[in-house]
């Protein structure tokens, strides 16, 4: 990863990417969040259960 990049956590999902609207779910984004953690395999992941994650990909623990 070069450069500055922003990333935002969405509010509902908890979802990241680069964009401040969810690709996932269409929900507001937010530049505060703290805490990242990959699911890679969501149906196996204590974390994903805990967090009601459904699908692989990189997640935010807290937004605010
Ligand atoms: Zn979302």
């Amino acid at each position: 990863m070069a450069g500055r990049q922003i990333y935002y956590a969405c509010k509902s999902c908890n979802f990241i990417s680069e964009v401040n609207v969810c690709p996932r779910c269409g929900g507001e984004c937010s530049k505060e969040w703290q805490g990242m953690v990959v699911i890679a395999d969501f149906e196996k992941s204590d974390i994903a259960k805990k967090m009601g994650i459904t699908a692989n990909g990189t997640y935010a623990l807290k937004v605010r």
